[in-house]
């Protein structure tokens, strides 16, 4: 275990949204050494969710979504390494390497990394072909559909993709989305919901081919033309976005020792297999004692409130553990939030496609709220433009309520 005068130097490893908040609670709760962040991007840390929405718009500029305005870095006194991406990390000599050859030697770790987009297999480097993860991604795609001229499709109908669908849409550009399954959301919301979201989207004049085949990108050589599907129909387009999915920011870990699986494996207090080195957010993978008795107590959660929650709780914990005391198991109800068209969509807790589900407010054609249970207790809450039925429940998810009471509670509510 570290103890107190140990605790000199902290590098903290991600300069977003959980790497940021790790720093600030570092500070907070009175640790005066030195704390070195590191970011592989240039930029200020900033706040990703408006990427796919108001930056995309074109309605906020880069100044509207910094984390901290630059002058604030001042009162944190980081030393902060921007541009510089860590390397490599040696477990038993507590060093990290960054791309430009520096060492940073460190008593407590703390890593933020993130995630990063997964590539379709043999996906070709053609100019239209984009993914959305950084500013720089959103701003290079606002720019392709700022006139609303473009024909722009995305492979992909997750949170992002769909978020990119209406946005684009909203611009006046003809989109199309290219999706696996047979409703978008499917994996994560079921068939129900996933065939609510979809109608929302073809509303709105969103061309959303589900349960397709995408045989491959294709272009001049240069440019983007299209997507081919494996039925042979080609979608031709100016900018084809690839949204399916990400993955865990680990690659740099690879030789470092540390236990990783879809994610740095941790313990419930979010250190990772070695002492005073610990992670947070969409990198971070731990089991979350609320969810205890479902069948994924173990999880990597990729929202907002989770790394920011996290940030701060495994600041907290190598502090604790610094001075002796006994370290808190992050317990938590993850939420998201996802603004499509006019639908603000909102979710606590977890969900997946077998679950039960009961809609207790409204109905699937419009706004609505829906509960989700398995194995006799509730696991999670769907709203849709209703935020007011969807709060309440994240406490009864972390009680661990029957459905029984869930639904109790539900009839109460609506
Ligand atoms: C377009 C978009 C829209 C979103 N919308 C929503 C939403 O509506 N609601 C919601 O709940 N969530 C949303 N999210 C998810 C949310 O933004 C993420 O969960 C959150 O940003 C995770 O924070 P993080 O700090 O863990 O990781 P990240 O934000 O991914 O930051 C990790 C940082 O580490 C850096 N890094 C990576 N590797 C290294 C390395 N080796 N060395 C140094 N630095 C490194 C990266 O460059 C990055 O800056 C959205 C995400 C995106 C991309």
């Amino acid at each position: 275990m570290l103890k107190q005068r140990e605790l000199r130097t902290i590098v903290v490893v991600g300069s977003s949204l959980a790497g940021l908040r790790a720093c600030e609670t570092l500070r907070q709760e009175g640790f005066a050494g030195e704390i070195a962040l590191i970011g592989a991007e240039a930029e200020i840390p900033y706040d990703r969710p408006p990427l796919s929405k108001k930056v995309l718009a074109g309605e906020w500029d880069a100044d509207r979504i910094r984390l901290r305005k630059p002058d604030d870095f001042a009162g944190l006194a980081l030393d902060l390494r921007l541009g510089s991406a860590a390397v490599a990390l040696d477990v038993a000599a507590r060093v990290v390497t960054l791309a430009d050859g520096s060492k940073l030697p460190f008593d407590g770790l703390v890593i933020a990394t993130g995630a990063t987009p997964r590539r379709l297999p043999g996906q070709p480097d053609l100019d239209g072909v984009v993914e959305l993860r950084t500013l720089a991604n959103s701003i290079a795609l606002r720019d392709r559909i700022a006139d609303g001229a473009a024909r722009v499709t995305v492979i992909g109908a997750g949170f992002i993709g769909l978020e990119v669908a209406a946005t684009a849409r909203q611009r006046g550009c003809v989109v199309t989305v290219l999706e696996g399954a047979a409703a978008p959301l499917i994996r994560g919301l079921g068939a129900e919901m996933g065939t609510a979201v979809a109608a929302v989207h073809t509303r709105h004049g969103v061309d959303l081919r589900c349960g397709v085949s995408v045989a491959g990108i294709e272009g001049d050589g240069t440019c983007v033309t299209g997507v081919r599907l494996a039925d042979g129909y080609f979608v031709e387009s100016d900018v084809v976005v690839v949204g399916v999915g990400v993955a865990p920011a680990t690659q740099w870990l690879a030789e470092s020792g540390l236990l990783l699986g879809d994610g740095i494996v941790c313990d419930a207090t979010l250190q990772t297999s070695a002492p005073g080195i610990y992670a947070a957010g969409d990198c971070a993978r731990w089991p979350n004692a609320v969810f205890a008795g479902f069948d994924d107590e173990e999880m990597r959660i990729e929202h907002w409130t989770n790394a920011a929650e996290q940030g701060a709780a495994a600041a907290r914990n190598m502090l604790a553990v610094a001075r002796g005391e006994t370290p808190t198991p992050y317990e938590s109800v993850p939420f998201f939030w996802s603004d499509q068209f006019d639908s603000r969509i909102q979710f606590v807790g977890r969900a997946h496609g077998g679950d039960e589900i009961h809609v207790f407010a409204g109905d699937l054609s419009g706004d609505f709220a829906a509960l989700y249970g398995f194995a006799g207790r509730l696991r999670g809450v769907l709203a849709v433009n209703m935020p007011r039925l969807v709060m309440p429940f994240r406490a009864l998810i972390a009680a661990h309520a029957t459905w029984s009471e869930a639904l109790e509670k539900a009839e109460q509510r609506a």
